[in-house]
């Protein structure tokens, strides 16, 4: 007798019917990992990327290798045949790429206000879809709150904060604050190790934008030199406390606990791929007899910040696409959609 692995059903069942087409945009770190992991899924097929000086798009499917060199030439858009060079290289993708179903944002957020303006690009552009972003300031999600309405009247599907933290973590708190009558903290502590700090430059000026006496603009403005310079005073580490981070505002709106009781810090080596510590998430709260306790949960030390930021990201797209087919748009967190697997 053979078992038959039954497709999904229900709801999501037509989701995983045919691949869905997906597009990522930005192509430094997190954009070429989410290019890696994709040419290993069967329900997602890789067809438009883009970024800052060219895009590339192709409804048979992008294929890694050829756009990693073309990068390395310097941009998607010296892709043979199906690449275009362009300084409007998203808007122009948008225009090209109309059967792309969703799009994971792996983009800079700098200056603070960019994946807001991006969002309203897709807005203006009549494009119908799911996006999917990994930002991390509390701010930063506050500017696409505001365009919840005319996302929702655009007929757009936009879940946010869907990286690691915020992400993975406050997903992770959502779901242990159940136990809680009262939640009193959530503390998210990070460790994240990389060889070093080109193959992830904007994670890493936007980190550093969290260092006393500096802020998003002067990190934007910030030359490599200068940042090498920084991480030679350090030994090559980032330890960041108090970080302005979103996971507070998500788990507010998710109705779990007030933003002020939520804290994120970490340490980033930038010089060892190895985690400096294990990232975690602390959540104590009271339960209904009276008992105060703290749920821990813990990465695996092996998983890299590619691995537990795009996975979760897709798993986030599969979801949103869901919610697109069944009429359902806006903006949503990671802390209020549950991500779907994504095979
Ligand atoms: P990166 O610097 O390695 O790459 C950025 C890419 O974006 C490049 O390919 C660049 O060409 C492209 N780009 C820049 N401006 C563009 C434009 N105007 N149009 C099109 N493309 C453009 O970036 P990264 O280190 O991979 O980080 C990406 C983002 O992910 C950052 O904002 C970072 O903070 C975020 N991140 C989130 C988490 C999380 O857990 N939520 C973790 C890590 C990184």
């Amino acid at each position: 007798m053979s078992l038959q692995v039954a497709s999904q059903t229900s709801r999501f069942g037509a989701v995983v019917q045919s691949p869905l087409r997906v597009g990522v945009l930005g192509f430094g770190g997190l954009g070429q990992s989410a290019a890696r992991m994709l040419a290993q899924k069967q329900e997602m097929s890789w067809i438009a990327a883009a970024d800052q000086k060219g895009y590339a798009y192709a409804l048979a499917g992008l294929k890694l290798q050829d756009c990693v060199a073309a990068y390395q030439k310097g941009s998607l858009g010296y892709l043979e045949a199906i690449g275009q060079l362009s300084n409007s290289s998203i808007q122009d993708l948008i225009g090209r790429a109309g059967s792309v179903e969703g799009y994971f944002l792996a983009l800079p957020n700098l200056p603070n206000t960019f994946m807001a303006e991006v969002a309203r690009q897709f807005i203006q552009s009549g494009w119908r879809g799911v996006l999917v972003d990994a930002i991390k300031r509390t701010s930063a999600v506050e500017q696409l709150l505001n365009l919840s309405d005319d996302l929702q009247a655009a007929g757009i599907t936009y879940l946010t904060g869907c990286g690691a933290t915020p992400g993975l973590l406050t997903a992770a708190a959502a779901i242990a604050a159940q136990s809680y009558a009262e939640i009193h903290q959530v503390k998210i502590t990070f460790g994240v190790g990389i060889a070093n700090w080109e193959a992830y430059r904007a994670t890493i000026r936007e980190d550093i934008a969290h260092l006393p006496g500096h802020n998003t603009e002067s990190a934007r403005q910030m030359t490599d030199a200068e940042v090498e310079a920084l991480l030679d005073q350090t030994n090559g580490l980032l330890a960041l406390e108090d970080m302005e981070h979103a996971d507070d505002i998500m788990l507010e709106l998710a109705g779990i606990c007030s933003r002020d009781r939520v804290t994120v810090g970490g340490v980033v080596d930038t010089r060892n791929p190895k985690k400096p510590l294990s990232t975690n998430v602390k959540i104590t709260g009271r339960t209904f007899e009276g008992k105060i306790s703290t749920h821990t949960f813990t990465l695996g030390d092996e998983t890299s910040m590619a691995a537990n930021v795009c996975g979760p990201a897709f798993g986030y797209l599969k979801a949103g696409i869901g919610l697109h087919r069944r009429g359902i748009h806006g903006l949503f967190t990671a802390a209020e959609v549950m991500p779907q697997f994504v095979r």
